[in-house]
């Protein structure tokens, strides 16, 4: 950095000094999006990575997805809690660094166990209208980073989003099942028979959206169906 670009650089943070998108506190050195005191108190789902195979994802999608193989998710989700704010600041204040973030700091060795099998991974797409109006795809990030560190191919095309859903947030167990039942459709097929997918959402609250979308894929004979959620409602 040249002198001229830090002294820019230093002017811009007295200006606009960066908080913890959690607890407001200014960040200093070191911190990115989350002051430390806000980072130790991440609620890790830590053995979702040491059981992919049976853990509360695998748990609740077994009867409902025949190929569920593996799940993981990042951390837990609580209401008002870290992940909460993480998850809305990338969805609804354009923060897609997040992705990237998490390829930083998540990252692990452990990983390579659950992402090494995988051949393709299934960003969940939004309808085109959602994409345009939020201007990207909240999973975007993380997927680039998943792609580039383990080699695995994104396919944003072969499954595509129908229906316009409304938000889901209010609704019940049921209401959400059915508003999921037909709303994604398989364009394209190639990249699913005998192969390892990988679909990658931000939440997983009743599973109906992991549902919808793995029972359209199992038409095609994929050799199994694996999850990564960015944060389990629990
Ligand atoms: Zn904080």
């Amino acid at each position: 950095m040249s002198l001229l670009t830090k002294k820019i650089s230093n002017l811009f943070y007295s200006l606009f000094p960066e908080q913890c998108l959690h607890c407001k506190a200014l960040l200093g050195n070191g911190e990115e999006n989350l002051c430390f005191s806000c980072y130790s108190k991440l609620p890790l789902y830590q053995a979702s990575w040491v059981s992919p195979e049976k853990n509360l994802i695998t748990e609740q999608l077994k009867h409902r997805v025949n190929q569920i193989n593996f799940a993981a998710s990042y951390f837990y989700y609580e209401e008002d809690g870290i992940p909460q704010t993480l998850i809305h600041h990338l969805k609804y204040r354009g923060f897609k660094n997040i992705g990237k973030w998490i390829e930083n700091n998540f990252f692990d060795a452990n990983n390579t166990l659950f992402f090494r099998p995988m051949d393709v991974i299934i960003p969940v797409p939004l309808h085109p209208k959602k994409r345009k109006e939020r201007g990207y795809n909240q999973v975007d990030s993380l997927c680039k980073a998943l792609s580039k560190r383990w080699d695995i191919e994104i396919d944003n095309q072969s499954v595509i989003r129908d229906v316009y859903t409304n938000s889901q947030t209010q609704k019940s167990k049921m209401g959400r099942m059915n508003n999921m039942k037909g709303v994604f459709c398989v364009n394209s097929h190639q990249n699913f028979y005998q192969k390892n997918v990988l679909i990658v959402d931000d939440v997983l609250t009743t599973g109906a959206t992991i549902q919808a979308i793995a029972q359209e894929i199992e038409e095609y004979q994929p050799k199994s169906i694996n999850v990564l959620v960015l944060a389990i409602v629990v």
